[in-house]
């Protein structure tokens, strides 16, 4: 299917590897110029020779840390007019809430709650001018059924879907539409770094560990980057117009609800 986005520019925000560079990949397949960054410049750069090798189209790189305003200013810079943003960073550790500060809650808001509204706030009005805009934001399954040891991560991302939920409604008139990617358990780094901790605790190999933890997942696998990816590259297409204002899990059937 012709996405109807070729030529549009995208930023796609922490990008380098994992669930960013599989959105950044799917859209950059279907033609769109992106701006990728992350913090280390090395693997930013490997990958967006990949991008630009895989699919022709332009790719700029942009080392920093978007969750600080610096990082974020300079991203914006390189990226020019964005038709495309997909917000994405880090997760917070996990935990116990009784030893999280109040700094500690402010580094996660700042991440994963406002990093993506400063971002939103930097280029939507644009987007509504131009009467094309797409807003794709990385947040997680836990925004749907939270882990408890994932406190900091449940409020932040949870805070973000509120925001979102309210704006997503006043942009859709002017074809700017806003929804959210909810990650089950996708293969990247993160999650083979935590599951590494937890086989370490268990006593266990890590692959033991990843064959029993994809066990307990319906699909039976998890999840790869470029079906992540894919799923963004269909939010950001012009056929999904009319859709706004979502939470999309893919979590390859984890979890058990009807809705
Ligand atoms: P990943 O494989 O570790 O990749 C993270 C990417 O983000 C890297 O390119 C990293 O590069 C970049 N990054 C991290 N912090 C950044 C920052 N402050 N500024 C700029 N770039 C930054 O992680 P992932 O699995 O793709 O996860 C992406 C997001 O989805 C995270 O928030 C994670 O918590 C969430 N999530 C993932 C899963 C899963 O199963 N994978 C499930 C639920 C939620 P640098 O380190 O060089 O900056």
């Amino acid at each position: 299917m012709d996405l109807g986005i070729r030529g549009k520019k995208a930023l796609v925000c922490a990008a380098s590897k994992g669930l960013g560079r599989g959105c950044a990949m799917s859209l950059a397949k279907d033609g769109v110029d992106v701006t990728i960054t992350a913090r280390t410049l090395g693997p930013l750069e490997e990958t967006a020779d990949e991008i630009r090798q895989a699919t022709g189209v332009n790719v700029t790189a942009v080392a920093g840390d978007i969750t600080t305003e610096e990082g974020r200013a300079a991203a914006l810079a390189a990226a020019g007019d964005i038709d495309i943003l997909v917000n994405n960073a880090g997760g917070p550790p996990p935990g116990n809430f009784r030893d999280w500060t109040r700094d500690d809650w402010i580094k996660a808001l700042d991440a994963n709650m406002l990093t993506g509204i400063e971002l939103i706030k930097a280029t939507v009005d644009p987007m509504i001018e131009r009467k094309f805009g797409r807003i794709v934001n990385i947040t997680s399954s836990a925004v749907k059924a939270p882990i408890d040891i994932l406190g900091l991560s449940n409020g932040a991302r949870t805070g973000l879907t509120g925001f979102v939920a309210g704006i997503a409604r006043t942009t859709a008139q002017h074809n700017v539409t806003m929804n959210n990617l909810l990650p089950g358990r996708f293969d990247t780094d993160r999650l083979r770094n935590t599951e590494t901790a937890a086989a370490k605790n268990r006593g266990i190999t890590l692959e033991e560990q990843m064959a029993e933890r994809a066990a307990s997942i319906p699909a039976g696998r998890f999840g790869t980057p470029s079906e992540f990816g894919d799923a963004c590259a269909y939010l950001c297409s012009a056929q999904a117009g009319f859709v706004t204002g979502q939470n999309f899990l893919i979590d390859g059937g984890l979890y058990p609800g009807t809705f």
